[in-house]
């Protein structure tokens, strides 16, 4: 099925719990809400596409086709995984989320699909992943069910800036590999331009 349902809107970005708004603000093509469920999308070029990436064990993945082709995949709660380009930080949520990947017209486009149930997702864990071995760095628990998506978003981001400044605290417990700062996730948000 092609998805065409998600075109840019002139109406204000919605702001309920559930928004990725701050985290995904630049580049995107704005939020849709379907239902329970908050959609971000955006477009990228073949070079600073999107790309999601989970981390299995100390492995990991990411998931796109050699050929460049569509990818519709669900993240299944309790998986960690994070856009590069995109996030500054991986993310667990406790329900699942889904992705689309696709070529477009200009490059590349994304979406992805977070809620379905009502009061889910409930918590978050943000950490980051040794790009050594594969151990999870930094790791802690964020409640969204009391404070609010945004608020979590607000913390993950403060923790990402903590993470930057302290190279010790992105030192590997396991290898000693220090992790590189989280704006190395972000690159390619500049290409992609404003409104
Ligand atoms: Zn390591």
């Amino acid at each position: 099925m092609v998805n065409r349902g998600y075109l840019p809107s002139a109406a204000a970005v919605p702001a309920p719990d559930m928004s990725f708004v701050r985290l995904f603000s630049d580049a995107s093509l704005g939020w849709q809400h379907r239902g329970q469920y908050a959609i971000w999308s955006g477009t990228s070029s073949q070079e600073s596409r999107y790309r999601l990436l989970e981390r299995i064990g100390q492995k990991v993945a990411c998931l796109e086709l050699a050929d460049g082709g569509p990818v519709f995949h669900r993240i299944s709660r309790g998986t960690p995984f994070t856009i590069e380009n995109l996030m500054g930080y991986w993310l667990t949520l406790d329900s699942d989320a889904m992705w689309l990947d696709t070529p477009s017209e200009s490059g590349r486009y994304a979406l992805l699909a977070v809620g379905g149930a009502a009061g889910k997702p409930a918590t978050a864990t943000v950490d980051w992943t040794c790009p050594s071995c594969g151990t999870a760095i930094g790791s802690r628990t964020v409640p969204i069910a009391t404070a609010g998506f945004v608020a979590m978003l607000k913390v993950a981001e403060a923790a990402a800036a903590e993470f930057d400044a302290d190279a010790q605290s992105r030192r590997c417990g396991a290898c000693e590999m220090v992790h590189p700062p989280t704006a190395a996730m972000r690159s390619g948000r500049h290409l992609q331009g404003g409104a």
